[in-house]
């Protein structure tokens, strides 16, 4: 089970979480640009087969900080501020948990 860095290409590195009300939780870190990836138990494959579902974090008023996963296949359109409807249409927050 592994996951790979957006920016960087190379396979993460699994960390465990040592304070707040999220102790010992494992994540996933990129060894070079030491971003946080994603939640091991996060980690998920898109069901339609396109592979490992991307992770961004909003930047909206309404919704600033929160994080969401969506289709592999999904393309953002900074233009229309919204998404070319790619892929199966995934789209999840992934702070329901
Ligand atoms: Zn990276
Ligand atoms: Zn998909």
């Amino acid at each position: 089970m592994d996951a790979k860095c957006e920016s960087c290409g190379v396979t993460c590195v699994t960390h465990t979480t040592s304070n707040g009300k999220i102790f010992g939780r494992k994540y996933f870190r990129c060894p070079r640009c030491q971003r946080f990836v994603m939640w091991v138990d996060q980690l998920n494959q898109c069901p339609c087969g396109a592979g490992q579902c991307k992770v961004r974090t909003a930047k909206t008023t309404i919704n600033n900080g929160r994080q969401f996963r969506f289709c592999p296949r999904f393309r953002f359109c900074p233009r229309s501020a919204g998404v070319d409807n790619l892929g199966c249409g995934l789209f999840e927050w992934l702070d329901t948990f």
